[in-house]
């Protein structure tokens, strides 16, 4: 008589349980609760993610998957890829699949031989609805390399991954009403699971994420367990969407791009180019008030520059380069200004007395961002950086770096950026390939940098992977209002450019010494601090970073000239004032001038004209009669003195 087999599973609180063999992960939640087992997804055995359905071999411990874990969300999702694709299969029966992973806000499926334009999202969104109502159960089969082929043979991408996977493997593949798919797994046990999904929207994606590879269309969507969840995001969405500046910026008619001057290569408009240079004063004022010296310098050097600098062997790909006479005389754009502020210094000598010294620069880059990676006015192909190094004695680096990080505290909070977060960025120790290879300066470096970031009592974070090939560095990180994190400024400790560059000063017993170097940044690069400006104000600035901070509208064609007097009157007190002469009604002008989003919209009639007075409407609504222009004007001066963040008369 056969002994029925009895397996042990341990759960998560440590506790034990025995169970007969081949019981199902479902088995184990129904042994629980009912309501587990009805919120279970999958379980994790050992570790190991696998379906509910699957009978369970051997003692394991054992974790039941639901929504409320990470991985419930990611099968969740990805189980929705799936209905997605036999949606499209029902629809477009010679559709070839790719992959459709989970995301992190979703799903996507990539496909072949389809066309897809944005009026067939309802059909298929429609055909997904029906999937989920039919509860059609994913079945998991463990199939053999041939029966892989001979089952995916009209499948090209399929068959690139079976034979990718190798003979050894067992493959396994889920049938989904009339969709079998090539899949690790696993899945919810049936469609019905999903309770809300949507189709976001419609994009092209190389096989395999490679230029050379065939463009497929991907569908981008997402599922959640709710509708109001759904719903909550799509909201999101919407008013992500409203601030996004790569939209919002050219609405605003900040800036543009044009195919044949080429992507990456934004081009600012009047309006934001007047942004730019209010940035600009602001900051050249400010680092000359605070000791900096300005330096201007070549765009491009000869190789010769760079095999010095490193760039050459850490960072040629990312960089333009260009023939001079013959092919031997090589250029580069600049990727950087370090070099040619270290050329500045190098021309005189100096004693330890003169140091520190800080150079800044308004200074124009190149880099050769992927086209894949270019995102509007974030990541460029050129960008102009408000770049600038230090160059001190040993004794003087940690009150130089606490300088530059007073520098950036006080640009942030001028600007008035919120939702920072500030990264300490180490090399990593395991890839040495991609730094200079020195681990006795790093590890000191990286322990002085932590020593000073330490003592500000900032609360920051460190990231392996993320220093400069040179040094460690400190990144004020700004999230997108897609979630997309990047640096907008950055302070760094060099440890080997003074010694390569032959950089010296006499210290005060007559010796030669090598300087200490920290690049930093104030305000980042202009194109990229805009973007974030834009997102942070949803195209409406404080007054002082308006381009356009007062317009001047006309009741009637009359008065056209007296406001021309007006306009130079506040023109002359350094305001940037535009009059809007236009023979429309007044209530368009004001329409058309609240859209812009300008700050102070005045209008001027007979009875301002005979009142030297004037009637002042604010963005939030606010109307104030028969204020004296004198009075007006000193308003508007005190808003751009004191840089206020808030509008108000
Ligand atoms: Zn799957
Ligand atoms: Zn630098």
């Amino acid at each position: 008589m056969h002994r029925k087999y009895i397996m042990q599973i341990t759960f998560p609180d440590g506790s034990k349980k025995e169970f007969e063999a081949k019981s199902k992960g479902i088995d184990v939640a129904m042994s629980i609760s009912e309501g587990l087992a009805r919120n279970a997804l999958a379980v994790s055995l050992d570790g190991k993610l696998t379906d509910l359905a699957t009978p369970i071999e051997k003692d394991v411990s054992i974790k039941i998957i639901t929504l409320k874990d990470k991985e419930g969300l990611e099968i969740y999702r990805h189980s929705s890829a799936h209905i997605m694709a036999l949606a499209v299969k029902r629809l477009y029966p010679n559709a070839l699949l790719g992959f459709g992973p989970a995301i992190e806000d979703g799903f996507y499926y990539d496909f072949d031989n389809i066309e897809l334009k944005n009026q067939d999202i309802e059909k298929i969104e429609v055909e997904m609805k029906k999937i989920i109502s039919e509860k059609l159960p994913f079945v998991r089969k463990e199939i053999s390399q041939k029966e892989a082929r001979n089952i995916f043979k009209n499948d090209p991408y399929k068959r690139e991954q079976i034979e990718k996977l190798g003979e050894k493997e067992t493959l396994s593949c889920y049938q989904l009403g009339d969709l079998i798919d090539l899949c690790r797994g696993p899945h919810l046990p049936h469609s019905g699971f999903v309770k809300a999904c949507k189709i976001i929207r419609l994009a092209g994606a190389y096989w395999l994420g490679d230029a050379k590879n065939k463009m497929l269309t991907r569908i981008y969507a997402t599922s959640f367990p709710s509708k109001a969840e759904l719903d909550a995001y799509l909201e999101m969405r919407r008013q992500a969407e409203e601030r996004d500046h790569n939209k919002l910026g050219r609405e605003l008619d900040l800036f543009i791009t044009d195919k044949t001057i080429g992507q990456g290569l934004p081009l600012l408009t009047p309006k934001g180019t007047m942004i730019k240079m209010i940035l600009e004063r602001f900051i050249e004022d400010e680092e000359i008030r605070r000791g900096y010296v300005y330096t201007m310098t070549p765009l491009m050097a000869k190789s010769d520059l760079y095999k010095i600098s490193g760039h050459w062997d850490h960072y040629r790909e990312s960089m333009f380069i260009l023939t001079g006479d013959g092919p031997d005389d090589l250029y580069a754009l600049r990727p950087m200004t370090c070099p040619f502020q270290y050329s500045i210094y190098n021309r005189t000598k100096h004693s330890y007395r003169d140091l520190p010294v800080r150079y800044a620069e308004t200074s124009t880059l190149f880099r050769n961002e992927s086209s894949g990676e270019m995102h509007g006015l974030i990541r460029i192909r050129q960008f102009t950086l408000a770049d600038g190094h230090i160059i001190c004695r040993p004794d003087q680096l940690e009150d130089e770096f606490l300088g530059a990080l007073d520098l950036i505290s006080y640009v942030t909070k001028t600007l008035g950026l919120t939702g920072l977060t500030y990264r300490f960025s180490k090399w990593d120790p395991n890839n040495k390939a991609k730094y200079i290879d020195n681990t006795h300066a790093w590890e000191s470096s990286q322990k002085i940098l932590k020593a000073i970031l330490d003592r500000t009592g900032l609360p920051y974070y460190e990231a392996d992977g993320e220093a400069a090939f040179y040094g460690p560095k400190l990144d004020i990180q700004f999230k997108n209002v897609w979630g997309k994190e990047d640096t907008i400024i950055t302070v760094q400790i060099d440890f080997s450019a003074a010694e390569r560059f032959g950089m010296k000063y006499t210290d005060n017993d007559g010796s030669e010494k090598v300087p200490m170097i920290i690049h930093r940044s104030s305000i980042g690069c202009y194109e990229r601090t805009i973007a974030t400006l834009i997102e942070q104000y949803a195209g409406k600035f404080p007054f002082w970073l308006s381009p356009e901070q007062v317009r001047l509208l006309t009741i009637n064609e009359e008065i056209g000239a007296f406001a021309e007097t007006v306009a130079t009157k506040i023109r002359d007190a350094g305001i940037r004032v535009k009059v809007d002469k236009r023979g429309e009604t007044l209530g368009k002008k004001v329409l058309d001038a609240q859209q812009e989003y300008i700050p102070a919209i005045v209008t001027i009639g007979n009875k301002e004209k005979e009142n030297g007075t004037v009637s002042v409407r604010t963005l939030d609504g606010k109307v104030m009669q028969g204020m004296a222009l004198e009075e007006f004007i000193s308003k508007c001066q005190d808003l751009n003195g004191t840089r206020n963040l808030v509008t108000s008369f």
